[in-house]
């Protein structure tokens, strides 16, 4: 539970109010001045009451009109003083105009009415005249002056609170978050247990003339708990939290971004010592100057000055105070390089997402108030949730008491868990989907060629279940295969390997149907990356040798630098042609396995079609009738192909309209 407390002090709430106060006080008398002036003038044009054409023309007939004034839209008249039953009734009378009636006044003069014309335009004619000029340029100075006002921030009026820091302030202690919250990211911790002693002990630290570091940078993915661990060094410090998203500095108007950072620094330095903890750092602090990446509201000049305003504060306040910003980024690579000078966010404190045992931790941490059934084993849930960041497996517990609760299960089980992680990894079941027969078959072979490839490649883990179940976001079908345990490594035969994976659900669709479909897009994307980073950065191709192509991230500015080296043009040949090979060799062997396993391949797909999902010992059984093929063992050590390959391809794609080895791969 966190506290949020009003932002300012006494002090400066009364204030707030008082010039609220003089500030509405100035638009009220305005319309009321508007309201009087038109009040004047509006009993001129309507007088009296109104009645029906038809009843004025009864009046008159009745000889009760004594005098009519008939204007282009309205018809003033008089009653005669006897025709007024009793006293109080107003005499004055009006309707409007019928403009087709033209014996109009044929009848007045038969019934001895005075009358007359009113000029055009009547009177509340001149009158939306005179306010249609009034009103526009009021309006117009009126937004003009708030605009402005917004602009220089400094005012505290309702309207003018846009440019105040939205910062959310926890009181004392109250974020009620501690180290003992957080899992999986030990590191870490350890670097921000020094942030915490310099806000207890910051005298120690001043006494000798120590500089205290203002702003620490915490850089991971997100969901891996950086807001949680800036919280749980205020929590840890029993010091206020103050945080604000970047994305919330950028406004349409110029300057607010700036006047909120001024206003936050202001009221850290009320509140310190504190944490100021800047969630989405990249949003505001973007690399300056030139590279157009700003897209969207605000413009340059606005991200422009909320930066250098930041980097004005972090220069202009005092450490050793007990003031430290904390910043958050997923994206440390984009951030303007002056951020990272000495004296503002000048250390980095890597939040990675966890290991199979911090995954653990974490799990250990979320499942604390949820009631477990004794056969669930938190690490082997932890062994099937590689990549899974702490919000990831958050939610993963979440998702499985909240299916424990739906299947009216007494404890969560380890079925609930099961179900959640399918949930968590593939979307939600989206089971009013429905396929066309053709496509559903597409996508089965394509899953089975997926899984059959995989079984027999090195270190790819055990292929747990294929299913041709339409889910949530795009995913038709799903080929789950979890690796034993986490990989940090990876070989180059399980890269070739892993490429020939991606590769096989296309590869199965060219073997069965001789064409492809688009769902292979994305496996060919990450395939063709992969290749790319083996030639580029991890200098394993032979050709080009141990020299890394690609630039580190720090270096590399986007829009300004490329993110390859400068090389010649030759050099970027042998890249490209590299890539080439190592996919297209990966392609080859992905289709000779399914080819040589033809029949494995149908009986599986068909009975996947039957059954929609494959897995357990049905599963495990099936796969390991694939065999494999002769080649395969010396491709996966060197890369190299059988000579019969190139030849074998061609009759390939003659007899089945695939197409490989030539460059009409698309
Ligand atoms: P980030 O700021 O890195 O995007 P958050 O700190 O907002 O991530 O994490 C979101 C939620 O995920 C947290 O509230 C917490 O429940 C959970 N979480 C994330 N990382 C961890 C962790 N290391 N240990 C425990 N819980 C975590
Ligand atoms: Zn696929």
């Amino acid at each position: 539970m966190v506290q949020e407390t009003p932002q300012s002090n006494r002090n400066s709430q009364n204030q707030n109010s008082n010039q609220k106060r003089g500030f509405n006080n100035g638009w009220l008398l305005l319309i009321l001045a508007l309201v009087l002036f038109a009040a004047a003038l509006f009993p001129e044009t309507q007088r009296g009451e109104q009645v029906p054409y038809s009843q004025f023309i009864e009046q008159v007939k009745a000889g009760e009109v004594k005098k009519v004034t008939i204007g282009e839209q309205q018809i003033e008249y008089l009653l005669k003083p006897d025709a007024v039953e009793q006293e109080q009734q107003p005499r004055q009378r009006y309707t409007y105009t019928v403009p087709s009636d033209a014996n109009l006044t044929e009848i007045l003069e038969e019934h001895d009415v005075e009358y007359t014309g009113a000029p055009a335009g009547n009177s509340s004619g001149w009158l939306i005249g005179i306010l249609s000029w009034v009103i526009p340029p009021l309006l117009f100075f009126g937004i003009g002056y708030l605009a402005l006002m917004r602009a220089q921030g400094g005012a505290n009026s309702p309207v003018m609170s846009v440019g105040k820091s939205k910062a959310r302030i926890y009181t004392e202690g109250s974020t009620d978050c501690s180290f003992k919250d957080i899992a999986g990211v030990d590191e870490a911790k350890e670097e921000l247990q020094e942030v915490v002693d310099y806000l207890k002990n910051a005298a120690k630290y001043s006494r000798l003339g120590a500089k205290i570091p203002k702003g620490v940078l915490l850089v991971g993915p997100p969901g891996t708990g950086k807001t949680l661990l800036a919280k749980a060094v205020a929590g840890e410090a029993n010091v206020p939290f103050l945080s604000i998203s970047g994305s919330e500095f950028i406004e349409m108007f110029v300057g607010v971004g700036a006047s909120r950072v001024r206003d936050l620094f202001q009221q850290a330095q009320q509140q310190a010592p504190c944490i100021i903890f800047i969630d989405e750092l990249d949003a505001l602090g973007k690399s300056r100057g030139g590279t157009g990446t700003m897209t969207g509201t605000g413009s340059n000049d606005e991200q422009e000055q909320t930066l250098n305003q930041l980097l004005n504060e972090m220069d202009g306040f005092d450490a050793n105070k007990g003031v430290i910003v904390l910043g958050a980024t997923n994206r440390p690579e984009v951030l303007d390089p002056a951020l990272q000078r000495p004296g503002r966010f000048d250390r980095q404190v890597l939040v990675d997402r966890p290991d199979k045992k911090g995954r653990q931790a974490i799990l250990e941490v979320h499942v604390g108030n949820i009631k477990l059934a004794e056969e669930v084993d938190l690490s082997v849930i932890a062994a099937r949730t590689p990549g899974f960041a702490g919000a990831d497996l958050a939610n993963l517990v979440n998702e499985a008491a909240l299916l424990a609760a739906r299947n009216d299960h007494e404890y969560v089980t380890m079925a609930d868990f099961d179900e959640a992680l399918e949930r968590v990894i593939a979307g939600l079941e989206k089971k009013s989907r429905v396929l066309q027969d053709e496509e559903k078959q597409t996508v089965a072979y394509h899953e089975v060629g997926h899984a059959m490839v995989g079984a027999l490649m090195p270190a790819a883990g055990s292929v747990e279940k294929i299913s041709i179940v339409p889910r949530g976001a795009g995913a038709l079908g799903y080929t789950l295969q979890l690796p034993e345990e986490d990989r940090f490594l990876m070989a180059e035969d399980e890269i070739r390997g892993r490429i020939a994976i991606m590769l096989a659900g296309r590869s199965a669709e060219e073997v069965v149907f001789g064409k492809v479909s688009t769902g292979a897009s994305d496996d060919i994307q990450k395939a063709t990356d992969l290749a790319e980073r083996c030639v580029t950065l991890y200098g394993m191709s032979d050709r080009l040798g141990p020299i890394a192509f690609e630039k580190p991230q720090q270096q590399y500015i986007p829009g300004l630098s490329s993110p390859r080296r400068s090389v010649g043009p030759e050099v970027t040949t042998a890249i490209d042609e590299e890539v080439k090979n190592i996919v297209e060799g990966a392609h080859w062997m992905a289709q000779h396995i399914l080819h040589e396993n033809r029949d494995v391949l149908e009986e599986t797909a068909q009975s996947l079609l039957e059954e929609e999902v494959l897995e357990g010992d049905d599963l495990s059984q099936q796969l390991s009738k694939v065999k494999a093929p002769a080649s395969l063992e010396e491709w996966l050590k060197t890369g190299k192909l059988p000579e019969s390959a190139s030849k074998e391809s061609q009759d390939r794609s003659i007899n089945q309209g695939a197409t490989i080895g030539n460059s009409k791969l698309n």
